[in-house]
């Protein structure tokens, strides 16, 4: 089993404490540091996944471009639409479960609609 040469990782303590708010360090770095970080750890679940499942990359490739074209656009990314209120069909602002103009709860079809 080949795992990647990740120095700094111990126990069950992250391999670097999130970043102090700096003044000095830019939003674009501290936002590189959270993306290297998400990274990280995506490709630490992936091991779990291939390892348990058998599942070669080629297979996640293939699978991340079925994805890509959920949006309509073959852009490499993944740009999920914005959410409408089930009762009044104004747009739901994610960061908040009831929509802000009638209260209305509309539950997520999808998790990845609540980030
Ligand atoms: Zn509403």
């Amino acid at each position: 089993m080949v795992y990647f040469n990740v120095t700094g990782m111990s126990g069950n303590q992250p391999p670097q404490s999130a970043p102090e708010p700096n003044s000095t360090r830019s939003d674009l770095e501290v936002l590189q540091d959270r993306f290297d970080r998400l990274k990280l750890v995506t490709m630490a679940l992936w091991t779990f996944v291939r390892d348990e499942k058998g599942i070669t990359e080629d297979q996640l490739m293939e699978r991340v471009k079925e994805i890509d074209a959920f949006d309509g656009s073959k852009d490499g990314k993944l740009k999920i639409g914005i959410r409408k209120c089930g009762k009044c069909g104004k747009a739901l602002n994610p960061k908040f479960e009831k929509c802000l103009y009638c209260g209305f709860v509309t539950p997520a079809s999808s998790i990845f609609e609540t980030f």
